[in-house]
């Protein structure tokens, strides 16, 4: 046969003769059949134009490496270690095996870097390139858990931003010092409790205390007007370090909305203690929502994570697979009689069958799976419906099926206007529960919801239909006694004091005693709302003083 002499004859010739051969086309196989059919020297490669390109020029690690160790060291808001670790990993993933583009990248994330991090930027240099190897099915579903993933304030942010309160708060001790030095104590140890804490995310424990010691603060400067306006100037400085901290956590937000509120508006005692009770709730019912909701997210994860490695393991099986059948071709090839294809036919029909099994169960567990990661995604959604409805709830108390704070708002205007009118006494009455705290810790928290319920039930049994009864904080409650004065409202907190005595609250067939304490005020004329409520909330935090299961006059 005439020897061909043109290149691309001279190829295709290379191919044909590997074929025939059943040689694998790999470079080294190609140029030795391709010398072969040219008749030129096999082990003297001809230079080609594309060899010449490949020729690179000598890349200098040091200049792209030396920038990068600089600005992993130095401080970038909003662009912590972690954040750096990652982008770096990514770079490394997806240009590690090409040197001239690792370079050029790593160049460009340290420039990044340099620059504050700027977002669009870093996805530019860090994730061109995807790897999408896996079924858009589970793409999708990788990119919800990304979306729902819960948004904690980055784990390198936290203690920094940590450290700074605590200073604020130590500046505030100090300061307090000479007049108050029991709440300096108290600020002091809250910032060393602060700064000990491992907990890689905000701890609400903490502005809870927070929150308790401005709200003494301010009670304690009220009458000193300098100090008062330096207070305010104070806590707008320590907000705005907690606005930097808050970043995408809705919770924080919600709850610094309602104390930024406060600051803003008329800054007095009421307000703040007012505050306080908000704060207190939201706290509580957004911890019990986001239990609720972490659940639901943990068991889509883990939902996830089976259907990718269902998926791994899958393509690892078909390619111990194709490696087998890639070898019964060879041996097809090889057979001398009809005996040895007989076996190698046998291996091929047991491994046909046994990976035609091994994708129908995958292809069932992969549709299990999906139908459960979408129901809870279902659930996740419920539950943060709710949670955005929490404040908005119609104007009863979930729980305990009383008038809510809106509910008692409108049960309030009704009987002041109701008293105006007829010129008739009206009598409210704040009650607190004694250590309930304690009996949270010690029974659990669902027996302190019950607890909250049995004494929703022992007061509801004995007032009368036209009193009104409102949850008006986690265990305070609010009774408005219409045509009431001081001693008869006195008389029936007292009755019902005897009757918690009598009908005690069960739990695992224990009794448990309830008390509590309360104040009661009867409206004078004229006098608004707001001075009301103070002057029984004041009673009830003096019955708290005098030792508890007692009934305050305000
Ligand atoms: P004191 O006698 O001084 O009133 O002590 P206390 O422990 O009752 O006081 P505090 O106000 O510090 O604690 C009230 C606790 O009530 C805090 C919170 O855990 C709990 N709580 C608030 N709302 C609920 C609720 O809806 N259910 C349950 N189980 N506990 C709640
Ligand atoms: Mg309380
Ligand atoms: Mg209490």
């Amino acid at each position: 046969m005439e020897r061909p002499n043109q290149p691309a004859d001279i190829a295709r010739a290379a191919i044909r003769l590997l074929g025939t051969r059943r040689l694998q086309p790999t470079p080294d196989n190609f140029r030795q059949a391709y010398s072969e059919v040219s008749g030129e020297k096999a082990d003297k490669p001809r230079e080609t134009g594309s060899e010449k390109a490949e020729a690179k020029p000598e890349l200098r690690w040091a200049d792209a490496i030396r920038p990068l160790i600089k600005q992993w060291d130095a401080h970038q808001i909003g662009l912590g270690q972690t954040k750096k670790r990652e982008m770096l990993e990514r770079v490394l993933i997806n240009f590690g095996h090409d040197g001239q583009q690792l370079h050029d990248k790593l160049s460009a994330l340290a420039r990044s870097w340099a620059t504050g991090g700027n977002a669009a930027q870093e996805e530019r240099v860090a994730g061109e390139v995807e790897v999408t190897a896996v079924p858009a099915a589970a793409v999708t579903a990788v990119a919800t858990a990304r979306d729902v993933a819960p948004t904690v304030v980055a784990p390198d942010t936290w203690p920094s931003l940590r450290q700074s309160l605590a200073g604020n708060l130590r500046l505030l001790a100090d300061s307090c010092e000479p007049r108050w030095p029991d709440l300096a104590a108290r600020a002091a140890a809250l910032a060393t409790a602060m700064v000990a804490s491992a907990s890689a995310s905000a701890d609400s424990r903490h502005f809870e205390e927070l929150a308790a010691i401005w709200r003494e603060l301010l009670i304690r400067a009220e009458d000193d007007h300098e100090l008062s306006t330096g207070l305010r100037r104070l806590v707008g400085l320590l907000f705005l370090n907690l606005g930097e901290l808050v970043g995408d956590e809705s919770w924080f937000s919600g709850q610094m909305a309602a104390m930024q509120a406060m600051i803003d508006g008329n800054l007095n005692p009421e307000a703040v203690r007012g505050a306080e009770r908000g704060l207190r709730e939201l706290v509580f019912k957004q911890g019990m929502i986001k239990g609720n909701l972490d659940d639901a997210k943990e068991k889509l994860r883990s939902l996830i994570t089976t259907f990718i490695d269902r998926i791994g393991a899958m393509s690892d099986d078909a390619d111990g697979y194709h490696a087998r059948i890639g070898a019964y071709s060879e041996q097809i090839g090889q057979a001398r009689d009809i005996g040895e294809l007989g076996e190698v036919i046998e291996g091929l029909t047991n491994d046909m069958d046994g990976m035609r099994q091994a994708l129908r169960g995958s292809h069932g567990e992969l549709q299990e799976a999906r139908a459960q990661a979408e129901q809870a995604e279902q659930r996740i959604q419920a539950l943060e419906g709710e949670l955005a409805q929490v404040s908005n709830l119609v104007r009863e108390d979930q729980l305990t099926g009383t008038l809510n704070r809106r509910g008692l708002e409108e049960a309030f205007t009704r009987e002041l206007a109701r008293a105006d009118r007829l010129l008739a006494p009206l009598s409210i009455s704040l009650l607190d529960i004694d250590h309930f705290k304690k009996l949270n810790d010690s029974l659990g928290h669902q027996a302190g919801d019950e607890a909250l319920k049995h004494l929703t039930r022992v007061v509801r049994d004995l007032l009368r239909p036209t009193d009104s009864l409102a949850r008006y904080g986690g265990e305070e409650f609010l009774i408005l006694l219409p045509n009431t004065g001081l001693d008869e409202a006195e008389r029936i907190l007292k009755r019902l004091q005897r009757e918690l005595t009598r009908q005690f609250f069960l739990h695992d067939n224990d009794k448990v005693l309830i008390t509590f304490s309360a104040g009661i005020a009867e409206r004078d004329q004229d006098e608004a709302q707001a001075a009301l409520i103070a002057r029984v909330d004041a009673a009830m935090y003096r019955a708290k003083a005098a030792g508890r299961n007692r009934v305050e006059r305000g």
